[in-house]
């Protein structure tokens, strides 16, 4: 992990934007600074300091052995807390001369209040300052997140053996969870949806009581996580013999999966995947139903940049890893969603989920 250069990455964008010093507290952009596994978890009390000169990473006595450890040979100093974290920061800003700090937009509005009266200097807020440089993965993040969706996919072929009706969707989601987890997740980056019947024209629909009956779409979108990085891939399986209808939504968003696919590679505006995707679903006279973006980044968050929208501004860049997920979702019938994982490289991308995707009829 190049801890080094990210930490220069930042320095040099705080420079452009005349950013003297920026206080991190969100867990993904923590992990990523300082590159330390096994310190930072999803309850830490954990923030850092970065200047120009000065890289201090500051938690409390639970995390310090830990992150003392982690930091050992590396840029990272450790400011053990002894009375809160916020004052430690602002009393070592007032020592080093600090006379304004960047803090991220997305701290909670009373830490942003506390540090705004206890630093008393100009404090102004930064979007995206770490989040940016997230996007384009080295080769040890993009071997980690392979590895969570080669646990995915091992998943998913244990899961096309398991599923049978008078299971409940409740019943799925734990199965799936517990395989991931004996293939070697570090627990879940979000809770697997399983959505089946009508439940499936919900993208976001949480598992239930619904028991599986034969005839019934089931939309499984689930991913691991290894060394702190997710994946995220989604499926959707028949109950026995699908229906014409049923086939023709599938045929369809697998058109569209395909074609927003072959539009993956550096530099390609985010925006024209989602539109070549979504063309597929509008020319079959499926366009109102899908109803969210095509994609989005994966990395130490499940979500995170680029996003791949009709509204996107970005463009996609090398060693970005994202998803192409259409979907459609008829409500009180069925859903529809087949989401791939790809790293974009070499003048396009390798596909990180490896699952089949013809349609599964279980
Ligand atoms: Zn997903
Ligand atoms: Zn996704």
């Amino acid at each position: 992990m190049n801890v080094a250069g990210r930490i220069e990455a930042l320095r040099r964008q705080m420079r452009d934007e005349g950013i003297p010093a920026v206080v991190v507290s969100t867990v993904a952009n923590l992990r990523y600074l300082t590159g330390f596994d096994d310190v930072i978890d999803d309850g830490i009390n954990g923030a850092c300091l970065v200047t120009q000169d000065l890289t201090r990473f500051y938690t409390d006595k639970r995390y310090a052995d830990a992150a003392v450890s982690a930091a050992e040979g590396g840029p990272w100093e450790i400011g053990v807390q002894r009375e809160n974290l916020y004052i430690e920061i602002c009393d070592d800003l007032h020592d080093l001369g600090a006379e304004s700090l960047a803090l991220e937009t997305s701290v909670p509005y009373g830490r942003f209040k506390f540090i705004s009266e206890q630093f008393r200097g100009a404090v102004r807020m930064t979007d995206h300052l770490v989040e940016t440089f997230r996007q384009v993965k080295e080769l040890s993040e993009i071997e980690r997140i392979e590895a969570a969706a080669t646990i995915a996919d091992r998943a998913f072929d244990h899961m096309v053996e398991f599923i049978r009706p008078g299971l409940t969707e409740a019943e799925i989601a734990l199965e799936l969870e517990f395989t991931m987890r004996r293939h070697g997740s570090d627990g879940m980056p979000f809770a697997p949806i399983v959505a089946s019947g009508p439940n499936g024209a919900h993208p976001h629909a949480i598992p239930g009581p619904r028991t599986i009956t034969p005839g019934d779409l089931i939309v499984l979108d689930f991913g691991a996580r290894v060394g702190g990085y997710c994946s995220d891939m989604t499926r959707t399986v028949c109950v026995g013999a699908a229906s014409d209808e049923q086939r023709r939504l599938y045929d369809a968003v697998l058109a569209a999966n395909e074609a927003g696919l072959a539009e993956v590679r550096a530099g390609r505006p985010c925006v024209d995947v989602d539109r070549v995707g979504r063309d597929v679903l509008v020319e079959r006279g499926l366009g109102d139903l899908f109803t969210h973006g095509i994609g989005h980044g994966v990395g130490l968050d499940i979500h995170e940049m680029p996003t791949l929208g009709p509204r996107s501004t970005q463009s996609l860049r090398n060693h970005a890893v994202v998803t192409v997920e259409p979907g459609v979702y008829v409500e009180g019938f069925a859903g529809v969603r087949i989401e791939d994982l790809v790293v974009v490289e070499d003048g396009g991308h390798r596909r990180l989920t490896n699952s089949p995707k013809e349609l599964i009829e279980i």
